[in-house]
């Protein structure tokens, strides 16, 4: 009769630290879901791969300028509008140890001065 009880208390401990192993992995998981987000709203110039910790290299293609308007002039002036335009890009960031990635749309916006004094 003892040595049954000895195996059935070994059985339960057993059972205790399967559930606490199985709890710890549970939480690994959490944490590493939380590192798998993507990184180009976080720093879009990033140096470092959060995946990898490998170099980031980023390009933007650009399209042409549009204009969308005129204002008038901020610049001192005394007479004349400016002109507001903006063009938008395509930017891709690439790991170079990776190659882990993205592409996101950008813009750019620009005032060409028209004022004039006399
Ligand atoms: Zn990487
Ligand atoms: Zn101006």
């Amino acid at each position: 009769m003892k040595e049954v009880k000895k195996k059935i208390s070994i059985f339960l401990m057993t059972l205790m630290l399967a559930s606490t192993f199985s709890a710890n992995v549970t939480k690994a998981d959490v944490i590493e879901s939380k590192n798998t987000f993507a990184y180009e709203e976080i720093m879009p110039y990033a140096a470092v791969c959060p995946r990898c910790g490998g170099r980031i290299t980023s390009s933007t293609v650009w399209g042409s300028w549009i204009s969308s308007g005129t204002v008038t002039c901020t610049h001192g002036h005394a007479w004349g509008t400016d002109l507001k335009q903006y063009r938008t890009g395509i930017k891709t960031t690439k790991c170079l140890n990776c190659n882990a990635g993205n592409t996101a749309n950008v813009k750019e916006t620009r005032t060409i001065c028209h004022g004039y004094d006399n």
